[in-house]
């Protein structure tokens, strides 16, 4: 005979996936195709990457897609009209399906921003969310951790050392944590002399060293802004102040965060570093399922290392625990700043080094708002992405 626990984890879950033509939306496909009596695919979305959108909307077959930018609905329409898949037309009418009664998730995997609006969406309709996109936690996390109080909602971390700390912390109490240590792989320029990081290439930026990822959080990661984010991201999440949370580099990125205890004692989640192992431990929470993932072999040697990081050398790290100490909109100006900066590399428009200047800019700049609404949070963000742009076309 099942427990119930089993029976439990039996049941169809109805998941919507947005971003799914990301590095995160397509490792979740991944996941769910190797489960596909567990889960009923409601919704994919994409912003514009629509030969992708096809390509998955026809193997997975959702009950509905959604394509952000209006450009490709025609295409998206005549592709899809053979099948049965329904088209959304707007976002509106995509967040009114998070209601429907047969959607138990939303996993977010929207870059930037973005992010924002479709979590508060989902976690007004009381419905799962396991959230990939940190951005829209570091800019509104006190709206959205409100909301998820007052629906009751679940929450579940993604990212890899938040899904880390999120399983340390499994039958701990909150008052038994001292402090958390997020682990950072330092990325590629982590021992690069420092005044070297003024020669630093975009082909370098995008080849990160341990984790292969989309364009915006590889230079996140290889700046170190992406763990000032992450820091951030965990305020939230767990509830910690400013001084309960460390960084500590770990090159081989084996072990993904660890939580320090009041007794001194460390908890560490490990494993080899792969998102769908995250991925999955969000989608099926509070239950573990059988994964195909690489596996430890402890019969050959294994190193791991753990080092300072200079918040000197990387200034958007300290710019990060700056924004978090002053709160307010502060953390949505950094954000905005690092979005508009991270743009203009990628499109060789700054060069690298530069894009702590213009965040710290921006925070010195821009009005500040001690407890922003989402309205405010909105006009932060697009006036401080306008003034930032303005200060990278200047200083060109
Ligand atoms: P990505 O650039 O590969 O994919 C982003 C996805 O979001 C795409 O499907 C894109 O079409 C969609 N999108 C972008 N803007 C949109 C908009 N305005 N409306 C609707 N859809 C939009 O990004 P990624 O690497 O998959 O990262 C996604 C999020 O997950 C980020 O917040 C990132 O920080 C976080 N994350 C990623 C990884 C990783 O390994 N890639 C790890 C941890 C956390
Ligand atoms: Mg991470």
């Amino acid at each position: 005979m099942k427990t119930i626990l089993q029976m439990e984890s039996q049941i169809t879950k109805g998941i919507t996936i947005l971003g799914s033509t990301g590095s995160i939306g397509k490792q979740a496909l991944q996941v769910i195709s190797e489960y596909t009596d567990l889960f009923k695919l409601k919704a994919l979305s994409a912003h514009s990457s629509i030969d992708l959108l096809i390509e998955q909307a026809l193997k997975y077959l959702p009950e509905m897609v959604f394509i952000a930018n209006p450009d490709h609905l025609s295409r998206l329409k005549s592709a899809l009209a053979h099948t049965s898949i329904k088209i959304l037309h707007s976002e509106d009418e995509l967040y009114d399906t998070f209601h429907q009664e047969d959607l138990s998730m939303v996993l977010l995997a929207i870059v930037g921003f973005a992010g924002l609006k479709p979590a508060l969406k989902t976690i007004e309709a009381s419905k799962d969310l396991a959230i990939a996109n940190k951005e829209s936690l570091v800019v509104g996390g006190h709206i959205l951790m409100d909301l998820v109080k007052q629906k009751n909602a679940t929450l579940l971390p993604v990212d890899s050392e938040h899904s880390a700390i999120f399983q340390c912390l499994q039958g701990e109490k909150q008052e038994s944590v001292e402090k958390i240590i997020l682990t950072a792989s330092g990325g590629p320029f982590f021992d690069w002399p420092a005044e070297e990081m003024k020669n630093i290439t975009l082909k370098q930026a995008l080849k990160h060293p341990t984790w292969e990822m989309g364009h915006k959080i590889t230079i996140d990661s290889a700046s170190m802004m992406n763990k000032g984010l992450e820091v951030i991201e965990a305020k939230w999440l767990f509830d910690l102040r400013p001084q309960q949370i460390d960084v500590v580099a770990h090159p081989q990125s084996l072990v993904h965060s660890m939580v320090q205890f009041t007794d001194g004692s460390v908890k560490a989640q490990m494993s080899p570093p792969d998102m769908r192992g995250p991925i999955q431990y969000a989608m099926f929470y509070p239950n573990r399922k059988q994964a195909r993932l690489t596996r430890f072999n402890f019969s050959e040697a294994l190193s791991l290392s753990f080092k300072p990081v200079d918040m000197k050398k990387f200034r958007n790290l300290a710019l990060a625990f700056e924004a978090l100490e002053k709160g307010g909109n502060i953390p949505a100006i950094l954000n905005a700043a690092n979005e508009a900066a991270v743009e203009a590399v990628l499109q060789n428009q700054l060069p690298f080094y530069r894009i702590s200047e213009v965040v710290e800019n921006m925070m010195n700049e821009m009005n500040f708002v001690l407890i922003p609404s989402l309205e405010d949070l909105e006009q932060t963000h697009y006036e401080t992405i306008v003034k930032s742009k303005e200060l990278i076309k200047r200083k060109n």
